[in-house]
């Protein structure tokens, strides 16, 4: 078995979809197919969810009747016979007169996510009725049966696992499933979803309680580039990663995936491929347990860090200091990405601010403490980066117009991080590639 996930822009349009049509059949091979939410569908989504929680419901129902309005269009370049018409009016009537009867009065928390899990469930159905319309023989599995999460938001690997088996095997015979990424039931049982970006989790979640052979995840880049081709120019794809590799890369800032997709992967150790719909023969990048190179592998950047030194005389050759420091991150629930320490300071970022005043305040009663938002974590991914000699210094060689406010280094031996204020982002990334890559294809 495979799973094969395909992004908004992969569905962005009735072509679209007809294309990612002929690349699942290409082979008979059992595949899971998971599917985003029509590009941009999820964003407006979103907004109709703002709008009613504000109460605005005419702005909520003007929204609603834009959206339906592009479906309308939508179905009729997606599908041609009455049939599949017919098929297709009915799903985006049901799930359009849902959002129409939502009422602004009493607007809830699972109500709202109700309403942004409707783009997947509209996405897959549809598709669901062009391959219908092509007699292509295909179940659509409810994602909703079958992904679950718990009190943490975190998935309940075993109980995914089991619900995924029991479905599957009412209906042997059958090779291609249609499923939605994203949505799945929270523990009260309502309609809760994996985070923004989260169908590629989804499908690393099928893929690696499933053992399956090779997860999937096209988009409309040719693979993992070696650094942010929105930024910089001459970058280029990497034939092959380590899933620790890949995973530091996709935390620390490459869009092409979302941070928590490698992790189910990984722990089953199922490869994943990224592929480009665009240009489907091109090799895209393969992530699994091993790498095939040495040195810097990939750069990456991310944004909207906040850096917090807490500073303290209580610090000096006392124990149980960092402890209390990171208790309080932990009452949070708001997780550290870097640290740096001296023997009377320490710095950490983190990337989450829904806590900061009742953090900082906490923090104030350790010691001295200094903020600096609007960083930018910047990322050196390579496998063993920290055995080899000399790639420290050509970094900071690169860096030295830079002023640099931490380095982390020997943490992980497959990166090297440096936190430097976000309006020296593009100069780091370009000044780096130049340095470490030489600006051209290696
Ligand atoms: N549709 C969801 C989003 O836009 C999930 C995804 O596309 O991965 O965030
Ligand atoms: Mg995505």
């Amino acid at each position: 078995m495979k799973v094969l996930k395909f992004g908004g822009t992969s569905v962005g349009t009735p072509q679209r979809m007809h294309e990612v049509a002929g690349l699942i059949t290409r082979d008979a091979d059992p595949k899971i197919v998971v599917l985003s939410a029509v590009s941009g569908t999820t964003n407006t989504l979103v907004q109709i969810g703002e709008h009613l929680r504000a109460g605005k419901q005419e702005a909520a129902a003007e929204v609603i009747e834009n959206l339906y309005g592009k479906y309308k269009d939508f179905i009729l370049q997606l599908v041609k016979t009455e049939h599949a018409r017919e098929m297709a009016t009915a799903v985006i009537e049901e799930h359009f007169g849902f959002l129409m009867s939502l009422k602004a009065s009493g607007f809830n928390a699972a109500q709202e996510k109700e309403v942004l899990a409707q783009g997947e469930l509209l996405s897959t159905k549809l598709f669901y009725a062009y391959l219908q319309e092509k007699q292509i023989d295909s179940v659509l599995l409810p994602a909703l049966d079958f992904m679950v999460i718990d009190d943490h938001k975190e998935p309940v690997l075993d109980k995914i696992r089991e619900n995924l088996q029991k479905q599957l095997s009412s209906y042997s015979g059958k090779k291609l499933f249609i499923t939605q990424g994203f949505i799945c039931r929270n523990p009260a049982g309502e309609v809760d979803n994996l985070k923004r970006g989260g169908s590629d989790y989804s499908a690393s979640l099928i893929g690696g309680v499933l053992n399956a052979e090779e997860v999937q995840i096209w988009t409309d880049i040719s693979g993992m580039h070696n650094n942010d081709p929105r930024i910089v120019k001459n970058t280029y794809p990497i034939a092959r990663l380590s899933f620790d590799e890949a995973a530091e890369l996709a935390y620390f800032g490459a869009k092409i995936l979302h941070p928590s997709s490698i992790l189910p992967a990984q722990k089953f150790n199922v490869p994943v491929r990224l592929l480009n719909t665009m240009e489907p023969e091109a090799a895209g990048t393969l992530i699994g347990e091993e790498t095939d190179s040495s040195g810097v592998r990939a750069l990456a950047a991310k944004d909207g860090i906040t850096a917090i030194k807490i500073k303290s005389s209580r610090m000096l050759m006392a124990y149980g200091f960092l402890r209390t420091v990171f208790e309080i991150f932990e009452r949070y629930r708001t997780p550290i990405d870097m640290i740096t320490t001296s023997e009377v300071a320490v710095s950490v970022t983190i990337d989450d601010n829904t806590h900061l005043a009742g953090i900082l305040n906490e923090l104030g009663k350790l010691g001295q403490v200094e903020v600096d938002s609007k960083q930018a974590i910047v990322c050196l991914v390579g496998y063993h980066l920290v055995d080899q000699k000399g790639i420290v210094t050509r970094a900071l060689e690169a860096l030295h117009h830079i002023p640099l406010r931490m380095i982390s280094y020997g943490g992980s031996k497959h990166n090297v991080s440096i936190l430097i204020d976000e309006k020296y982002k593009t100069d780091a990334l370009t000044s780096l590639h130049e340095n470490l890559f030489g600006g051209v294809k290696a």
